[in-house]
């Protein structure tokens, strides 16, 4: 089974270590949405990238205390 828009994915979750596997959906190009942890359920602000070059999908992990300058 091999859809070609839809990708598997798995980040971290920056609060307590938790693997978390996702569906993603890259139809819609480029997003940022949050997710909840399963494990502390904290939200997670996940950032989907669409690297055309390699075409991959990336998938970072944003937490709100990072800075950014
Ligand atoms: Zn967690």
């Amino acid at each position: 089974m091999d859809h070609a828009k839809l990708h598997d994915a798995s980040v971290r979750c920056p609060h307590c270590g938790h693997r978390i596997h996702l569906a993603i959906d890259s139809s819609a190009g480029a997003q940022d949405y949050l997710d909840e942890c399963r494990a502390c359920g904290a939200d997670i602000h996940l950032v989907m990238t669409v690297d055309e070059v390699f075409d991959r999908i990336v998938v970072r992990v944003r937490s709100d205390d990072e800075n950014f300058y």
